[in-house]
């Protein structure tokens, strides 16, 4: 019977084949969005057991951010840009949550959500969202939430502006164009919270140094970050 399975499948993977999101190699049976070959070579940044990593540094002076980390690093042509190229602009969910799970096992074991209290992912307009039919930091916090047993809260925070894309703008640009763009409408469970705030791909920082000054207006609130890469500009 397995015999029979194995030979229907590699017949269904030889009309479909699956490929890595991140190298275009064709995946093994036992393969899932990524081929272990890039699971093994992605460059991890580990920026999660060092404070004064340079996620952290990019904060110093603009908004107080308790602790700051990235998965990887995002270069032209990395694997993992691949990767989140894959998820926003192919709509591949599934990379999302899993490289968020696969963060989140190390950003647990590593005791860096110890004294987590919630996730909230970077919201995304409701409008662009409908176009890409999801937020890309939600499935990466669904990821991160199930490996470090932690909740995610989608309601809080909410982006009431829709500002225009940050490429190719100048750190200065970048902040004018996020600032107040954000709002919380409850703060009822964000209160005396320490919030781990998600997003994909951290350049400037522009987008978390907004959405951390929205929260840290409500009292007692502590604000962390982590993102899937970090882009070295
Ligand atoms: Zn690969």
């Amino acid at each position: 019977m397995s015999f029979i399975y194995d030979f229907w499948d590699d017949f269904i993977s030889l009309l479909f084949p699956r490929l890595c999101y991140a190298c275009g190699n064709h995946l093994m049976r036992n393969e899932y969005l990524i081929c272990t070959e890039c699971f093994v070579v992605i460059p991890r940044t580990n920026y999660h057991c060092e404070a004064k990593n340079p996620v952290a540094q990019l904060f110093w002076g603009r908004c107080i951010i308790e602790k700051a980390a990235a998965f990887s690093y995002y270069n032209k042509g990395s694997r993992i840009r691949n990767l989140i190229h894959g998820l926003k602009y192919k709509g591949i969910k599934e990379i999302g949550y899993e490289l968020g799970r696969i963060y989140g096992i190390s950003l647990e074991e590593s005791g860096f959500t110890k004294d987590i209290d919630l996730i909230i992912p970077v919201p995304l307009h409701p409008s662009k969202k409908r176009v890409r039919g999801f937020n890309q930091s939600e499935t990466i916090s669904m990821g991160i939430a199930d490996a470090a047993r932690l909740p995610v809260d989608l309601k809080s925070l909410i982006r009431k502006k829709l500002s225009p894309t940050q490429t190719n703008r100048s750190r200065y640009e970048r902040w004018t164009n996020v600032e107040n763009i954000f709002q919380v409408l409850d703060n009822k469970l964000i209160k005396g919270k320490h919030v781990l705030l998600v997003d994909d791909v951290i350049t400037t920082g522009s987008t978390i140094e907004s959405c951390a000054n929205e929260l840290l207006k409500i009292e007692g609130v502590k604000v962390s970050v982590v993102a899937l890469a970090f882009a070295v500009i």
